[in-house]
């Protein structure tokens, strides 16, 4: 197919998070002709970003680690290599009221919560996963019985198992192996070396400079990005997508495609699929997905809560599982010395506390983060918010692998990408952008222009 062929080819994506401007990125790049619908008002889904004391933050807690090289790759090819900094991480486990550095190895071998033992089988098994490139093998096993087995149950219970609690909530003891391999290679993959600290990654001003300018460079290459336009219907004829329907403001309105790429979560894709894709196989599959909220309180202070950036609360009592101050990580100056907290929970989908309002969840945290600083009190804070996803987090168990959707739906010309398929590794912006890339080949190959 010529180039002029392309460009009189309409995409359409649906979603305008990373995945979905990601993928319009590199069509508008090959000459295709590409609209973006966005329901929410802003850019940039999971990492759209409020302000706080002048500067942008994210509304959930976002960094990068070394091994993210295809976002980190692409933020430089947009211009901004220069605001990404890499600084240490401080993280810490926090027991009861007491609270355990947890950096770098040696942090390993003062852990006392554990004996001695058990605290070389915790450093063994990590260092084995960090040399162990064949994960497939930990397909359909669960991750809580390798590590009961290999580490043993009290290294499991005062290390990993919070750890997995921290991500799946009650799925905890479900999850797969192979995601918790994924975990651990690609965390000491982006270490200068074993026993050297952590350093993760941000963008200073926040990750909203690269999604605007990607939307940026996606309208001077002639594309589309539409805000407050939600997809609520797919076209097809003859199990050929043609177009959608989408709403904006308040006016509903028709558009033809030739493509569809949808990067929505797989609830909101159930509910705008045709026919041809529910009552399929395919459908089947996008019926066993299981995701969890993922939630966070924000609270902004006028002085700092703790001394450590990422703190996994390892008491099962603890109505949140992680605490993270941004402001230990990227300094309170960037934010007109204001502190940024947030207190992480994931929750199963009919869990009430999604329904409750800022001051209720402070209301039920507050005892908790006094666990944390004694000290802390509410005139402390300056501002609060009670941010939900109700696709925080799909739930990767141990079989998960075997229900993993393909890009390529039954319908020609349809295609979906989102979080679900991000596997082994963890859900994060570096493989929403490299899934975004490939559904961009993908969607190239069968328009007729093979990248591959
Ligand atoms: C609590 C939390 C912490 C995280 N921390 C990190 C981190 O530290 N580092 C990291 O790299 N990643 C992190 N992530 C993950 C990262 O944010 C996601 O992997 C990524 O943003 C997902 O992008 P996406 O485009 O696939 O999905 P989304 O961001 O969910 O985008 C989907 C978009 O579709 C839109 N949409 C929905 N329905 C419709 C419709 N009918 N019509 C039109 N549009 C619609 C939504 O509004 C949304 O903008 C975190 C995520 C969470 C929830």
């Amino acid at each position: 197919m010529s180039d002029t062929d392309l460009k009189n080819m309409k995409v359409a994506v649906v979603g305008g998070g990373v995945t979905g401007l990601a993928a319009a990125y590199h069509l508008v790049n090959n000459g295709v002709n590409v609209t973006i619908y966005e329901s929410g008002e802003t850019l940039g889904g999971q990492v759209r970003t409020i302000e706080v004391g002048g500067n942008q933050i994210e509304i959930f807690y976002h960094h990068l680690f070394r091994s993210d090289t295809v976002v980190i790759e692409l933020i430089k090819k947009l211009g901004h290599g220069s605001d990404l900094a890499w600084l240490p991480s401080v993280a810490a486990m926090h027991s009861q009221t007491k609270i355990y550095p947890f950096v770098g190895a040696l942090d390993l071998l003062r852990f006392t919560k554990v004996s001695l033992f058990s605290r070389l089988r915790l450093g063994l098994a990590a260092l084995w996963l960090r040399y162990d490139s064949n994960w497939q093998k930990y397909e359909g096993t669960r991750a809580s019985s390798w590590i009961k087995k290999w580490v043993g149950e009290s290294g499991y219970r005062a290390v990993w198992r919070p750890v997995l609690r921290s991500k799946f909530g009650v799925h905890f003891e479900d999850i797969s192996m192979a995601w918790f391999w994924g975990k651990i290679y690609l965390r000491f993959a982006s270490r200068d070396g074993i026993l050297a600290k952590e350093k993760l990654g941000y963008l200073k001003g926040s990750f909203r400079k690269y999604i605007d300018s990607l939307s940026e460079a996606i309208r001077k290459a002639s594309g589309t990005v539409l805000t407050e336009s939600t997809v609520e219907e797919i076209f097809t004829n003859r199990d050929k997508v043609t177009g959608l329907r989408y709403s904006q403001h308040g006016a509903t309105s028709d558009a033809e495609c030739d493509a569809l790429l949808v990067t929505t979560p797989t609830h909101i894709f159930e509910k705008i699929s045709p026919p041809a894709v529910l009552n399929s196989p395919y459908g089947d599959l996008l019926r066993t997905v299981q995701y969890q909220w993922a939630s966070v309180l924000l609270l902004v202070l006028d002085r700092p809560l703790s001394d450590t950036y990422w703190l996994t609360m390892t008491d099962d009592d603890m109505p949140f599982v992680v605490t993270v101050e941004h402001t230990n990580f990227i300094s309170a100056n960037e934010y007109d010395g204001n502190h940024i907290v947030y207190f992480s929970n994931y929750a199963d989908p009919d869990d009430a506390l999604m329904e409750l309002s800022v001051d209720e969840v402070l209301n039920i945290y507050k005892p908790y983060i006094q666990r944390i600083n004694p000290k802390f009190d509410e005139s402390w804070i300056r501002s609060k918010w009670f941010f939900t996803d109700r696709a925080g987090q799909p739930i990767v168990d141990y079989l998960f692998h075997e229900r993993i959707p393909p890009h390529r739906t039954p319908v020609d010309g349809l295609y979906l990408a989102n979080n679900t398929q991000i596997y082994p590794e963890d859900r994060g912006q570096n493989y929403s952008i490299r899934m975004g890339f490939r559904a961009a080949d993908l969607i190239l190959a069968d328009l007729g222009k093979s990248e591959n």
